[in-house]
């Protein structure tokens, strides 16, 4: 399914260029700066030749470090290839804005492409395994590094945990960002969670997307569960055959 979607894209908006022998289409845009960053230290980056160019090809084309390809009429060399990722979890849009669920696969096909890629498969099983046995403190609503290591400013300069968990919200044209991150957030941050939420004890929480902020997404508030992604965890847990498992024990005794 995946694979017929992304060729129907590039054969729609890729442009030909040869490897080799070898014909393929792609998709060349300018790389931003955020991905030269990641890849190449400041100095390698000051180094490299010019003009640079990122090419978004299908995941069975393999292009290594160095392969030589044509492009409009002039050579370019492979400085770095990346591996094919995909996320097929359409979260609910901002403010109640609800197209981006119109636009959802279904649970089943959702799984089904976890199975589709024997090593995200693989890496979704060793990921359960290994969270079994390192139990997350679910003492407080928020268990991510939200507030923690990270926060959000929108465009109104209203400060919150992240970019899915809008509310509530500091606005920082009344305040300092001081005030914001070690009171506001803090408090917000630290929020224990209800013991009557529905999450509490389930088994599947790693193999689950569910937070608060994906919460608020779907519903509006923080609390409860996201029926689209807890059928996908349940589904998750059965396909990978992780039934019979260890279970994930939450922490709920500091409540
Ligand atoms: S949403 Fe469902 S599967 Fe996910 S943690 Fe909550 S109860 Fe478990």
């Amino acid at each position: 399914m995946l694979r017929e979607c992304l060729n129907h894209w590039l054969r729609r908006y890729g442009e030909p260029f040869q490897a080799g022998a070898q014909g393929y289409r792609g998709l060349f845009f300018q790389p931003p700066g955020s991905l030269l960053r990641w890849l190449f230290s400041p100095e390698a980056l000051g180094e490299l030749p010019r003009p640079l160019w990122a090419v978004a090809v299908a995941p069975t084309v393999s292009l290594p470090d160095a392969t030589v390809l044509t492009w409009r009429g002039a050579s370019y060399r492979v400085l770095s290839s990346l591996e094919f990722r995909f996320d097929a979890q359409i979260n609910g849009g901002l403010y109640s804005y609800e197209h981006p669920k119109s636009l959802r696969l279904s649970p089943q096909e959702v799984v089904q492409l976890d199975l589709e890629y024997p090593k995200r498969s693989q890496e979704w099983k060793a990921y359960y395994q290994k969270r079994a046995l390192q139990p997350v403190d679910r003492s407080y609503l928020y268990f991510c590094g939200a507030g923690l290591v990270s926060f959000h400013i929108d465009p109104y300069g209203e400060l919150s945990l992240c970019m899915l968990a809008r509310q509530p919200s500091y606005n920082l044209r009344q305040g300092t960002f001081q005030e914001g991150w070690q009171h506001f957030l803090r408090q917000v941050r630290f929020q224990p969670a209800s013991q009557a939420a529905p999450c509490n004890g389930c088994q599947w929480q790693t193999l689950c997307s569910q937070c608060p902020g994906m919460n608020q997404l779907e519903y509006g508030d923080s609390f409860g569960k996201v029926d689209y992604l807890c059928e996908i965890a349940h589904l998750r847990a059965h396909a990978l055959d992780l039934v019979s498992a260890p279970a994930v024990v939450d922490n709920l005794s500091g409540l």
